[in-house]
């Protein structure tokens, strides 16, 4: 199964680079993933090729108008009729590895990027989800949709080689990935943990469970309410407590 994200943007020149390297090229390459982009301005009706207008109402900057931006969804609908329509947005739902790997079923996958203060709301009727990366405010939806394209493309079957394994990453399954290390076996006085160059697969498997779960409840305790834990895992997190 391949994935396509269509893009609406006044900006499709910031797609080229991150688009065209690393993993993402390699999954375009082997036919995996396909990402278009769609210049707004393309759609717009008006003479100067605006998209953006004074708010009603006052108050300071441009507002992105409904019409280009509607009419470039459609545009992209009428060949990907299922396609679900995302609108990069600080408003909308917290974008996390859950909702990546939701969104990994979809085939056709539509992100809108606003500009300026952001789109005429009755752009809202138009699109199936918001999503945020984060509360904070950018100055455009074109880095958001990025970050979604990586975030997804990664539970896109095959994308990722055998080597690397999505199970074992953090928030897989609520609890961070555990330490890793490779050589030099000592730097500047910090040696890498004994237990990983004694050759006891058991041993190690153990420790790096103990070590994510450490991880987690230093780092992210809030995870561990949705982990799915063992009694040998309750148990190691009562010792770290008390420690
Ligand atoms: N005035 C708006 C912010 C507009 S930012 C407000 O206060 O809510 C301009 C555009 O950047 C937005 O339309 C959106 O597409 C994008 N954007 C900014 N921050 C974002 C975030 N955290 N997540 C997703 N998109 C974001």
């Amino acid at each position: 199964m391949a994935i396509r994200f269509d893009v609406i943007t006044i900006f499709p020149g910031m797609f080229e680079s991150p688009m065209s390297e690393t993993l993402l090229k390699r999954a375009r390459d082997a036919g995996l993933l396909e990402v278009r982009t769609h210049n707004l301005r393309d759609y717009t009706l008006s003479k100067h090729k605006n998209v953006d207008d004074t708010p009603y109402g006052g108050g300071v900057g441009m507002v992105m108008n409904v019409e280009p931006i509607v009419r470039a969804i459609e545009a992209v609908k009428q060949d990907r009729p299922g396609a679900r329509v995302v609108l990069m947005s600080p408003c909308g739902n917290r974008f996390d590895h859950a909702h990546a790997r939701e969104l990994a079923r979809n085939e056709n996958i539509v992100l809108v990027c606003g500009r300026y203060e952001g789109v005429d709301d009755r752009v809202r009727h138009f699109i199936d989800e918001e999503i945020s990366i984060g509360d904070y405010i950018l100055s455009g939806g074109e880095l958001p949709a990025m970050v979604v394209i990586e975030a997804v493309s990664r539970f896109v079957p095959g994308v990722l080689g055998d080597h690397e394994s999505l199970a074992e990453e953090s928030f897989a399954s609520h609890i961070l990935e555990y330490p890793q290390y490779t050589r030099p076996r000592e730097f500047r006085g910090y040696p890498v943990p004994e237990v990983l160059v004694s050759g006891d697969h058991k041993k190690i498997k153990a420790w790096q469970r103990q070590e994510a779960l450490k991880l987690t409840a230093r780092l992210r305790p809030d995870l561990l309410k949705h982990s799915e834990l063992s009694e040998q895992d309750r148990k190691i997190l009562k010792q770290i407590d008390v420690g």
